[in-house]
């Protein structure tokens, strides 16, 4: 049970009614990791559902209820979750099990924003597999202690889903591999894949920075056209979580063509939505998926 600093005492109902250890998550792919990890012994609960822009999220009153019956509390971190985060860590602070998934990632790995937010990293970290497998350890860990007796098993499903991110990023590199270094330049809604591009080779500009917190303005717009004619971009992409309007009137000045497969940048798809390509099935709903829905449609686009 996390202790809320608003709720006073501890409600003894028990989390889920399963009698299985209750896991609140925030973002879709940090929910999902606990559900690889977790398996059958833990009852999942996403706080922000497909297409939801978690650096703007502002906790509902049901939110509240969940997390006063979690038994652990796994979050992105690095400031994804916006203002958010400073509950979080308060709820930590607190002695809750209170987890961000990003602690398992050696300082040395991660970026900083372009510019502005000196100070924070770019919390963007799953748009590497490689990465995202170091965040598997810190829920490994989360979960053990809330059910210590799953711990072998915890171990055991992390340490093969590690396996399955590490295989993956090998396929991403074969996939990108089909693209030419030139035209190796991926521009999008907004900063979400500086860590993606940092492991593929793709120069990443975005209409919005590391945060969708700030509008673009007209200075942006008219920046990103110029950047856009000046490598020879042909294809430009939009993003699930973040309206279009924005990347579609910059492809339309620049005369450019705005990719027909949206990219997932910080929330999954819905699971179930299936996408097939080279005989291999995806579900967009996983993470795994959306890294193959992701690749598939860069390459496509920018060969
Ligand atoms: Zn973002």
């Amino acid at each position: 049970m996390v202790a809320l600093p608003w709720l006073g005492g501890c409600s003894s109902e028990s989390g889920g009614g399963s009698g299985k250890p209750v896991v609140v998550a925030t973002t879709t792919m940090v929910a999902d990791l606990a559900r690889e990890i977790g398996g059958d012994r833990v009852e999942v609960k996403g706080l922000m559902g497909p297409g939801v822009d978690p650096h703007n999220y502002v906790p509902k009153l049901a939110d509240t209820r969940l997390l006063e019956k979690a038994d652990v509390v796994l979050y992105s971190g690095l400031h994804l979750e916006g203002k958010f985060q400073s509950t979080l860590e308060a709820m930590a602070k607190r002695g809750g099990n209170v987890v961000a998934v990003s602690d398992g990632l050696p300082a040395e790995q991660l970026l900083a924003p372009q510019e502005g937010f000196e100070g924070t990293k770019d919390p963007h970290i799953w748009g590497d597999p490689r990465l995202w497998a170091l965040a598997v350890g810190p829920v490994v860990d989360a979960l053990a202690k809330a059910d210590p007796a799953g711990k072998a098993e915890y171990v055991e499903r992390g340490e093969s889903y590690r396996k399955a991110l590490l295989e993956l990023d090998g396929w991403a590199r074969e996939e990108v591999g089909k693209v030419a270094e030139e035209k190796r330049v991926l521009v999008t809604s907004h900063d979400a894949f500086f860590y993606f591009g940092r492991a593929y080779g793709f120069q990443v500009k975005g209409l919005q920075g590391v945060s969708t917190a700030a509008e673009a303005g007209v200075k942006d717009r008219a920046e990103l056209v110029k950047y856009l004619r000046e490598l020879g971009v042909r294809t430009v992409f939009s993003e699930t979580s973040i309206n279009a309007k924005g990347i579609e009137a910059v492809a339309a000045e620049a005369g450019v063509r705005v990719s027909g497969s949206s990219l997932y940048s910080d929330a999954l798809g819905r699971p179930g939505d299936v996408g097939e390509a080279g005989g291999v099935r995806f579900d967009r709903g996983t993470y795994l998926g959306m890294v193959r829905h992701n690749v598939n449609a860069i390459v496509e686009g920018l060969k």
